[in-house]
């Protein structure tokens, strides 16, 4: 993809050696751009990696040197030259670049705009690469809890013996994440009991070693998996700690961080998008004396680029982060742990779509640094890459602290009538939990209401007018909704085809769901956890506090109650549909079904009281749903696989997927059409023979107003695929019928909608 000049080029004589730049441009087009040096500026003397001001059409944007080049396709009189160097040293270090390069070419994305996705967005804009001046948060040295001063400020004394757990300071803008407020500093300052700093970063400071909190210790498993890592210490070497739910893989992860740090080296811990809650941070917090930068989406351009860069001047020293922070530089890896790594949060759908747990394995390769997978429910394609010896394969399959595993059974509902998505055994082994005292999990992953609103008398049904799909009713709201476009109205009042009446809300979501179960069981709260009913600030920390007192109640909720949460009161989780997984067209869905249910049952019956789970299912004898439910996770995906190896699908083949989409009907498919000619023609070329599929609609062929198709591409084998993707991409490039149409690459696509 990286034009390089054509061999026979005459040497244009007014044009010395090397001297023309050759940029990464922020644009989505597979090519460099060659531009002259600043005037008076030395080519050959500055370093790859730099960035530089350019004109760019009327604009001026930020590029990213990557090649020196004696000569260009560009007229000579054409060549414009860069305005401004902006760097000294290459803000980016020698192996990221190589790893943005790496994922470019991967991913058939173009250079520059996969650096945009990579780089902090000011230094995109070019702000300079260098660390500001922080303002720290300190306990002063003789300051002591029980100072008389503080008996009656309890709220004071909190925060002193917050900063005292850290001896480099708090940083100003991580007081709210620890639960301090700026008045209590200011008092405490004035009592001479604390004070205020501003630095570059926290110093490298002699302390009493790593550990704020003392370490669990470990059970045989969990020294065997700790074992296992060590050794691969200084080395690439790829680990799947594969722990049921509750056995300890946080406990793993911190003993690994803690050696790495006493190495001298620096961690970088990726965390799925939801499990970003205060709940994962104090604990990491909490055990370490360390500097730990967090980068996830909610942060400031300011605070993102400043966490980067002390990332990367090695003044942090655990770097955690959701997908992106996987191009977080470091100035001395030493490990990297990519937690639940099943998650679908690690795959980006948009733009550059990279998936950030493969890309992890290959940065630990440049980097010579261990890597460890974690997750109670691995993905299938982690699990044949342990299987093949790709990764070592950890396990642990006893719950830490004694905790016993849940107990799982299905519930055949075929002939029985479900209210609001309830069946009458399923109410009374609620109403039997809750009278004992104990408290009940209800997972059903369908946000709003009912999934959709129908005339009874003439079968009118609420669809989207922009999407070939149907309208969710959101009670709360009052609204219509469609869940893919974000399209919202007000319900008729009469059918709006025969004027009638009778509209009903058909089928339940947790709306309904949660009004259902406050009229079966009037006597004990119930609380509903989705996207809607979390959206107000706090309202999930509430939430979680009257959880937490343990007294009996019902929590009500989608996929978000399926994550990292601790429930140990919960005794009984009732998955209210588990059918869906086994039915849909997409070859991921049973997987991803069993890893919700595996999931969801974790949260329960942590502590003393074992768990019970409750699938009711239409298709109680399914084998994938009997596997699960009997011989747990890993029998499952054994079958699961089987059955993948037998349909050729992945991990057993490639895909990529080309997917095109237009406001007219036809559009797409012309574009996808044309560009299947050119695959076939680039295959007879290549001998090879990459087998394509379509063009098809998409499953839901309409979307926000327009017509969508895609092309599949399937391979046995990686190698031969990327060969075509390569020159294809090119052709597609610079086809006209393209260029009426949104058109996008997929390459090791997680979904094919
Ligand atoms: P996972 O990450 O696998 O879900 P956690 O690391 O969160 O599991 O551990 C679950 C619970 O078990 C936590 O409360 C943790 O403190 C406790 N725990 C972990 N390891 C041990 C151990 N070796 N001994 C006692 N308790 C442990
Ligand atoms: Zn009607
Ligand atoms: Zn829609």
């Amino acid at each position: 993809m990286l034009r390089s000049p054509p061999p026979d080029a005459p040497e244009s004589p007014s044009v010395p050696q090397a001297s023309i730049l050759r940029l990464a441009l922020p644009s989505p087009l597979r090519r460099l751009f060659d531009y002259l040096p600043p005037r008076g500026v030395d080519a050959q003397r500055l370093p790859l990696g730099v960035r530089l001001r350019v004109p760019f059409g009327r604009r001026e944007i930020v590029g990213v040197l990557v090649e020196h080049a004696e000569t260009s396709e560009v007229p000579e009189g054409k060549l414009r030259p860069a305005l401004e160097v902006l760097d000294r040293e290459p803000p980016l270090p020698p192996h990221l670049l190589e790893l943005c390069r790496w994922t470019s070419q991967y991913y058939q994305h173009s250079f520059g705009d996969t650096l945009s996705w990579a780089l902090p967005n000011l230094l995109r804009q070019g702000e300079p690469a260098e660390a500001r001046v922080q303002r720290f948060w300190l306990a002063a040295p003789g300051a002591k809890l029980d100072d008389p001063r503080l008996t009656r400020a309890p709220r004071q004394r909190q925060a002193l013996q917050t900063l005292q757990q850290h001896p480099h300071g708090v940083l100003h803008e991580l007081l709210g994440q620890l639960g301090i407020n700026k008045d209590s500093l200011d008092l405490l300052v004035e009592k001479g009991l604390a004070s205020q700093e501003s630095r570059h970063h926290a110093p490298v400071e002699h302390h009493g070693g790593w550990l704020a909190q003392a370490e669990l210790p470990l059970n045989a498993e969990q020294r065997a998996a700790c074992e296992a890592v060590r050794a691969g210490f200084g080395s690439f070497h790829s680990y799947l700690l594969a722990g049921v739910t509750g056995s300890g893989k946080t406990e793993v992860y911190l003993q690994l961080i803690r050696e790495t740090l006493e190495a001298g080296k620096q961690a970088l811990v990726l965390i799925p998008e939801i499990n970003l809650g205060p709940q994962t941070l104090s604990r990491f917090e909490r055990r370490f004396n360390a500097r730990i930068a967090l980068l996830h989406s909610a942060l400031t351009d300011r605070e993102r680029l400043d966490a980067w860069l002390a990332a990367r001047d090695g003044d942090a020293d655990i770097v955690i982060g959701t997908r992106s922070a996987l191009f977080t530089p470091l100035k001395n890896p030493g490990l990297i742990i990519i937690d639940e790594e099943h998650d679908a949060s690690y795959k980006q759908q948009e733009g550059l779509r990279y998936h950030a747990r493969d890309l992890a394995l290959v940065r630990a390769r440049m980097e010579r640094t261990p890597i460890l997978l974690g997750s109670a429910t691995p993905s299938l394609e982690s699990l044949h890459n342990a299987a093949s010896g790709r990764y070592g394969l950890l396990r642990l399959t006893q719950r830490a602290g004694g905790a016993q595993a849940p107990k799982f059974q299905r519930l055949d509902v075929k002939s029985l009538p479900l209210d609001a998505g309830l069946s009458m055994p399923l109410q009374r082994a609620i109403g039997e939990t809750l009278g004992a005292g104990q408290q009940v999990l209800v997972y059903l992953n369908r946000r709003g209401f009912a999934p959709t609103l129908l005339c009874h008398d003439c079968g009118w049904i609420s669809k989207c007018p922009r999407c070939d799909a149907r309208m969710t009713l959101h009670q709360g709201s009052g609204e219509l909704r469609c869940h893919h476009c974000d399209h919202r109205e007000r319900p008729p009042r009469k059918c709006p085809d025969c004027g009638k009446l009778d509209l009903r809300p058909v089928g339940a979501g947790t709306e309904r769901a949660e009004e259902r179960l406050r009229i079966l069981f009037p006597n004990y709260p119930v609380l509903r956890i989705d996207r809607d009913s979390t959206s107000r600030k706090h309202a999930m920390r509430d939430l979680f506090a009257t959880i937490n007192k343990g007294e009996p109640c019902i929590l009500v909720g989608t996929q978000m109650l399926a994550k990292g949460h601790h429930f140990p009161r919960v005794t009984l989780v009732a998955i209210l549909d588990a059918d869906g997984g086994l039915f849909s067209a997409d070859f991921r869905a049973s997987e991803r079904m069993a890893q919700q249910i595996v999931q969801v049952a974790g949260r329960a019956g942590r502590a003393e009281e074992p768990g019970r789970v409750l699938i009711q299912t239409h298709l109680a004898e399914h084998p994938l749903l009997v596997q699960l439910t009997e011989q747990g996770y890993f029998a499952f995906a054994e079958q699961a696989l089987s059955e993948r190896r037998a349909a050729g699908l992945p991990p057993f083949c490639h895909m990529a997927l080309l997917r095109a989409e237009a406001h007219k009907p036809g559009q797409a498919e012309g574009f996808l059409d044309e560009a299947c000619a050119e695959a076939e023609h680039l295959q007879a070329q290549l001998g090879s023979d990459v087998e394509l599929l379509g063009p098809v609609p998409a499953p839901m062929e309409r979307r926000a107003g327009r017509f969508r198709a895609q092309l599949l591409l399937m391979s046995t084998a990686r190698a031969p695929l990327h060969r075509l993707l390569t020159p294809w991409l090119q052709v597609l490039e610079g086809m006209p019928s393209g260029r009426q149409v949104r058109w996008s690459l997929d390459v090791d696509p997680i979904d094919l909608f």
